[in-house]
């Protein structure tokens, strides 16, 4: 038997890792970009926005009585984005950047979903309230790159196919 808080305990932990891991993601990302100053600026905003959440969970597990030790082992318990991140080595690095990064925005939208479900269901509202704002800005990221996806491949593409010109990153 599992008590409800416990999962969501274990929950905030897994989110915060992945907050984690999206800041070092995002941040080597943004870093590599050069021709594509739009993306480059969003996804520094999402750096920023992300260490803040990273932060609001770490606050927020502490609370409920996760102590630091906790928090840490919870390192190892990865979404991914460094796997789909894998085209950073290939000719294509900016448009499998862009794929990883929208994969990873709907994985956190429904981490966070699942976490305000749980949140509500056991009356805790603070725990609620934060995964709702920080749902909100994993929306609006994901949307940024719904309607900037066509732009950058167009982009892509130009460059690709132009002579003399770096198209990857
Ligand atoms: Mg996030
Ligand atoms: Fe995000």
């Amino acid at each position: 038997m599992t008590k409800p808080n416990e999962h969501i305990m274990a929950w905030l932990r897994d989110a915060h890792a992945a907050e984690e891991q999206a800041v070092t993601m995002l941040s080597n990302m943004a870093r590599r970009i050069e021709h594509y100053p739009d993306l480059k600026a969003r996804i520094e905003q999402h750096v920023r926005e992300t260490e803040q959440q990273s932060a609001k969970l770490d606050k927020r597990l502490r609370e409920l009585g996760s102590s630091p030790s906790a928090v840490k082992e919870a390192g190892g318990k990865l979404l991914g984005l460094g796997q789909a991140l894998s085209g950073v080595f290939t000719g294509d690095e900016v448009v499998k950047g862009v794929l990883a990064s929208y994969a990873f925005e709907h994985m956190e939208i429904a981490s966070y979903r699942i976490l305000i479900a749980a949140a509500k269901q056991a009356g805790d509202t603070e725990t609620q309230r934060i995964c709702e704002d920080i749902l909100h800005e994993e929306m609006a990221m994901a949307k940024w790159l719904e309607d900037h996806i066509e732009t950058i491949t167009g982009q892509f593409l130009a460059r690709a196919g132009t002579e003399g010109v770096t198209a990857k990153h």
